[in-house]
Parts: structure tokens; sequence; C-alpha cells
């Protein structure tokens, strides 16, 4: 469950968030929708710990039972690693790796051996219709097939939320269908949560939630 109550966030003189409350259950998919500045993007970095909200001796932040204040920036960094995934539409893969090696990095910062990283990265690639590109790298890949290998890489130490920004950005729509219907997939085999920030219409109404966010606070 994540549960953020009082999230503000200034950049200098803008404030972005202004004391946002949500919850959310385990196992659900929440879409986050809103014009564009309404400071969707810097919610779900915050709740993804990616960025740090205002301090403020009201804020709360707690996911899945852990007190995201109370950790320190390395205690951070593995809670990251191994408990949140995430995909984003700048899908930042390494140039200089294959698709399935680039798959495999978190899985290797968590310690999980070679051979069963390459076995779970290869199942994810088949499930996203990538096992003939392997051994490419992201240069040879077109964009919709660079997404999806981010797709793989932000699920392969099997995260328990996963945070997605405009996840079906650059894909077609038969892709973007994919994507859809993998999300509700592993939901279904690993409950899953997902907060999905998103201007695609279909995306929101499939959530089991769809939340706006208006001037940087959730409406409804
Ligand atoms: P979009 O739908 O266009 O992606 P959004 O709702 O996700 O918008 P955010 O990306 O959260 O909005 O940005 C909210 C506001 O905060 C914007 O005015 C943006 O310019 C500003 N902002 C975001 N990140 C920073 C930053 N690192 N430094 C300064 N201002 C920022």
């Amino acid at each position: 469950m994540i549960i953020a109550r009082n999230v503000f966030k200034s950049f200098d003189e803008l404030q972005v968030l202004k004391g946002v409350d949500l919850e959310i259950k385990k196992g659900e998919v929440v879409s986050i929708v809103g014009s564009s500045g309404a400071g969707k993007t810097t919610l779900l970095h915050i709740l993804g710990t990616l960025e740090q909200a205002d301090k403020n001796p009201n804020t709360v932040l707690n996911i899945n039972g852990t007190d995201i204040n109370k950790l320190n920036q390395k205690q951070l960094s593995r809670f990251r690693n191994e408990s949140l995934g995430f995909i984003f539409q700048f899908h930042q893969l390494l140039p200089e790796f294959t698709a399935l090696e680039n798959v495999c990095i978190p899985a290797f910062i968590k310690g999980t051996k070679k051979q069963e990283a390459e076995k779970r990265a290869k199942e994810l690639l088949e499930i996203l219709s990538l096992s003939h590109r392997h051994n490419h790298k992201p240069g040879e890949l077109s964009g919709g097939e660079q997404q999806r290998v981010a797709v793989a890489r932000s699920l392969i130490n099997n995260p328990s939320v996963i945070y997605a920004d405009e996840p079906t950005g650059n894909l077609d729509s038969n892709t973007a269908d994919d994507l859809h219907n993998l999300i509700f997939k592993l939901r279904e085999e690993f409950n899953q949560t997902f907060v999905i920030v998103t201007h695609n219409h279909e995306l929101a109404e499939l959530a089991d939630r769809k939340l706006t966010m208006v001037d940087g606070l959730i409406v409804n």
C-alpha cells in the first residue's frame, strides 16, 4: 500500500505540489491524469523516491510498510532497486549494452546470479515480443522496441510497485494495447501495484481508479 500525506514540492518560487494526499492499495492500477504542468510527473518522482518532497513535519510517505523518510541514502537506493520499477518515456537504456544486458542490470545490482537473471530477462523479452532482438544494442532498435526493453528492465526484479510516466507515449496503438494487457496480466500474476501518469485516455480509463490532478492537488 502507498500512503502519501501532505506532500509539498516547490522549485524555487514555483509551488508545484500543494499538499497531496493519496492512498493506493496493493495490486491496484491507478492512473493520474491532468493538464500539462499540474504536477503529475513531480508527484510520480516523489512516490518513486527519485525526488524528495519539501521538508515538512506533516509529510508522510509510506510504501508497503516502509517509511521512506526514515531511510538513509544507501537504504533508499536499495529499496528503490529491489521494490520499485519505473517505466519512463525517456527510457535511458545504456547504449553500449545489448537489450538482454540492459534488462539484466537491475538484477545484477541486486546480486542475482547471471544465469538466473538472463533466464528471467529472456522470459520478459519474450512476453514483450522481443525474443529476436536480445543481442541488439539500443541504437539498433526502434523507439517502440527500446520502450519495451525498458519495460522488461523495470520488471526484472519483480518490483511490488511500478511507476509509469507516459508508458505508451512513443508506442503505436498495437504495441500500446500489448502494454495495457501486460499491465493487467502482471497485476493478476504478481499483484503488482501500478501508478501510471498518462495522457492516453484509453489507458487512464482502464485503470481501477483514475485520479485527476489540478494545479498541484488531486481533485478526485
Ligand atoms: P506534463 O503533463 O506536461 O508532463 P506534469 O503535470 O507532469 O506535466 P510536472 O512535470 O510535474 O507536470 O511539472 C510541474 C511544474 O513544475 C511545471 O511547471 C514544470 O516546469 C515544473 N518543474 C518540474 N520539474 C522541475 C525542475 N526540476 N525544476 C524546475 N521546475 C520544474
